[in-house]
């Protein structure tokens, strides 16, 4: 099946591969190119758990990085079975008929565990909507 592929595919998902950092697909300007994102930060200033993504895009000016699609990833959590702990992973996540799901992969765990590469991080500024003030008065109670 990989024979099928472009050179251009090939090319990105070389690249996607080697990043550094998360990886999202800008289709425009044709014919379209991977961007390096940084990695996001909790509010504690540390890298943010890979399962917290989702969560985090609801609460903060970021969003899941776009497969080649051009179209919002899916957060998969996978059991590596010989060591014992799961690692989690950016997909595609096309799912309609007669189309085909794209190479689009990240695997979160692997690069937030590689020492050896520059890896980019921000803390990006919450969203004030109505939810997050709850979250803040309970906090607040608490303290
Ligand atoms: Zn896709």
């Amino acid at each position: 099946m990989d024979s099928f592929k472009t050179d251009f595919e090939k090319q990105l998902i070389d690249e996607q591969l080697h990043a550094a950092n998360m990886t999202t697909f800008r289709p425009y300007p044709f014919p379209g190119r991977l961007v390096e994102i940084p990695y996001p930060l909790s509010e504690q200033g540390r890298p943010l758990a890979p399962h917290r993504l989702p969560d985090y895009c609801r609460t903060h000016q970021f969003d899941l990085p776009s497969c080649f699609h051009g179209k919002e990833t899916k957060l998969t959590i996978k059991d590596a079975s010989e060591a014992a702990e799961c690692y989690v992973t950016l997909e595609c996540n096309v799912r309609t008929s007669g189309e085909e799901p794209c190479p689009f992969l990240i695997n979160l765990s692997a690069l937030l565990r590689d020492d050896d590469d520059y890896m980019e991080f921000c803390l990006y500024r919450r969203l004030s909507d109505s939810r997050k003030r709850v979250l803040h008065c309970h906090y607040l109670l608490r303290t």
